[in-house]
């Protein structure tokens, strides 16, 4: 099947101070990481960037395309550079560049498999508390990672109505689509601060 990837790094990164997808990790950019990943399954890569950082080389992508406000919009900008004949697109968070090739190939086999939507989720282990008090019962909770895949049409149905979530699978399951949860990955972190880019930098060497 014709795989597509969608890596999406044009967050601004306020929580890390500044766009934490463009800081070095090892020996390139952390969205290099992600890039090479996706290019190592998919056909073809969009990469969703800031509007001022679309102008700048990225040979190892097919498309660069200007994100949006939120998370969502990004997508849909790159979902809009993704060719009509893609059959399998995969959705990635750039701040995500230690998520391996094989969970990569994991999501597209199940896709490819059938399922209409699929998320890598891993428990939660640690003891989850309300702000307003009480705690949560674990037991029922996972936490979801990308990369995310989808057949392109549920990806494309998910996105029409320009709903906004903090990640792809809970706009295709809004709009009736199954969610499939395949194994992740504990290392696969989200690189949100300081602290965690130091973490990413442990784990590659
Ligand atoms: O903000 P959050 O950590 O949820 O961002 C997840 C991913 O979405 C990051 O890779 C970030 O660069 C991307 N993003 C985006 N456009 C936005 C906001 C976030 O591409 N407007």
């Amino acid at each position: 099947m014709s795989v597509w990837a969608i890596v999406v790094a044009a967050g601004s990164g306020s929580r890390f101070g500044g766009p934490k997808q463009y800081e070095r990790l090892g020996d390139r950019r952390v969205l290099d990481w992600s890039v090479a990943a996706a290019r190592a399954v998919c056909k073809g890569v969009v990469l969703v960037a800031p509007p001022d950082r679309i102008a700048g080389p990225e040979p190892e992508v097919d498309a660069v395309v200007a994100g949006g406000a939120t998370r969502s919009a990004s997508v849909r900008a790159g979902l809009a550079a993704v060719p009509a004949d893609a059959e399998v697109i995969l959705v990635h968070d750039a701040a995500r560049p230690v998520a391996s090739s094989r969970l990569w190939q994991a999501v597209v086999d199940a896709v490819e498999a059938g399922s209409e939507a699929v998320v890598p989720a891993v428990p939660v282990t640690d003891t989850i508390r309300r702000r307003d008090g009480g705690t949560v019962d674990r037991a029922g909770l996972l936490a979801v990672q990308t990369p995310q895949g989808f057949r392109a049409d549920v990806l494309r149905h998910a996105h029409e109505s320009e709903s906004e979530g903090t990640d792809d699978a809970s706009l295709a399951e809004a709009v009736g689509c199954r969610v499939t949860v395949v194994d992740g990955e504990p290392s696969n972190l989200k690189i949100t601060t300081a602290d965690d880019l130091a973490m990413a930098e442990a784990r590659l060497r």
